[in-house]
């Protein structure tokens, strides 16, 4: 497909990863043989167990990593490294701990040498709920404060996808609640297409339009399952019989359970 409006956000085609283990001295296939499509404003997740490799699948998106076969493309053009249109977030939300709120939110724009966007910034803050806090320290903060700050960070270069593994892991329950509502807000006003890795069933079916559920050794997705709930998504979907059936097929494919699932 040229590039161009009709392409896809992202588009991963065929792709097979295998790694050299130095420890075994042998060969691990982290993927194989993966494809799928995420269009402009989807909310993607990439559900497994660990080692499934989501890590290395978000990685190859990123253009952290080059494919051992099949390619990645990008609103139709391959992907051959790092660019601004994909943002990427992790597990820690690895601030710079010498810096205030505010200069870390500010640091990506101000090394790139473009004008100081403080009003923007403070917006971005208002927007995760910070707009008290824009002159604390990372250690002043909670994980989950620390992640949101994270999260204005990545918004404020306005890239169009955001790329995010396992963001909310290390945060407890009723945290994590309020920050996926955060991250919910954020998709849908600004209009962001997100591919989301976690290994939290109730995370994926609360979060997603699609979930692709993977299995390990090696690497693949199992099953696709579309979350039909409307958007805005709140806190009661979560309590409904819908999301239990929803998480009930998600259980069924990581348990293995092909009896258990619906027909294809
Ligand atoms: P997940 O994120 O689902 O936990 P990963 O993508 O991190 O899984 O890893 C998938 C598989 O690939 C694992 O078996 C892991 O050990 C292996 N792997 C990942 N990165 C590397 C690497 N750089 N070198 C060797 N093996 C790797
Ligand atoms: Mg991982």
């Amino acid at each position: 497909m040229a590039a161009g409006a009709s392409a896809a956000a992202v588009d991963v085609r065929n792709l097979t990863q295998v790694f050299d283990d130095p420890v075994v001295g042998s060969k691990v296939t982290a993927l194989t043989r993966i494809s799928f499509q995420v269009q402009e404003g989807e909310f993607v997740s990439l559900l497994g167990p660990s080692g499934c490799g989501k890590s290395t699948l978000l990685n190859l998106i990123a253009g952290f990593l080059e494919p051992t076969s099949g390619s990645v493309l990008v609103y139709g053009k391959a992907v051959r490294g790092p660019g601004p249109e994909r943002g990427v977030c992790f597990q820690e939300p690895a601030l710079f701990p010498w810096l205030r709120v505010m200069d870390n939110v500010l640091f990506g724009p101000q090394a790139q040498g473009r004008s100081t966007r403080t009003t923007e910034a403070l917006e971005l803050l208002r927007r995760v709920g910070l707009q008290e806090f824009e002159n604390h320290y990372p250690h002043q903060l909670s994980g989950g404060m620390k992640q949101r700050v994270a999260i204005a960070r990545l918004l404020i270069n306005d890239p169009q996808i955001l790329l995010m593994d396992e963001p909310f892991g290390a945060l407890d329950a009723l945290t994590r609640l309020q920050i996926q509502e955060y991250l919910l807000t954020i998709h849908q006003e600004f209009r962001k297409t997100v591919v989301f890795v976690t290994h939290d069933i109730d995370e994926a079916v609360y979060t997603s339009d699609r979930i692709l559920v993977m299995s390990a050794r090696p690497g693949r997705i199992e099953r696709e399952i579309t979350v039909a709930e409307a958007r805005p998504r709140r806190r009661e979907f979560l309590t409904t019989q819908a999301f239990l059936d929803y998480k009930k097929q998600a259980l069924a494919v990581l348990w293995g359970d092909k009896s258990a699932m619906p027909a294809a």
